[in-house]
């Protein structure tokens, strides 16, 4: 009982280190397989990164702001 079960994992975008990261779906309405959609940044792929502390999740969202700065995303 207890140990690695109770360890919260968080799904990220892999672009931009958000948590608003959806299931993406299908122009028919079905779940998209292995594809997820993300609100902030707009990406739509199978790229999602899971962490288990909100300090890698900032640090990838001042990484995607410092890049997001220089155009990269554009
Ligand atoms: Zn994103």
């Amino acid at each position: 009982m207890g140990g690695f079960s109770s360890r919260r994992t968080w799904k990220v975008c892999a672009i931009c280190g958000s948590s608003d990261v959806t299931f993406a779906r299908t122009a028919s309405g079905w779940l998209a397989a292995q594809s997820y959609m993300c609100k902030d940044c707009g990406y739509v792929g199978p790229l999602v990164v899971e962490i288990d502390s909100m300090e890698e999740k900032e640090r990838m969202q001042r990484r995607y702001r410092r890049l997001a700065k220089k155009g990269v995303f554009k």
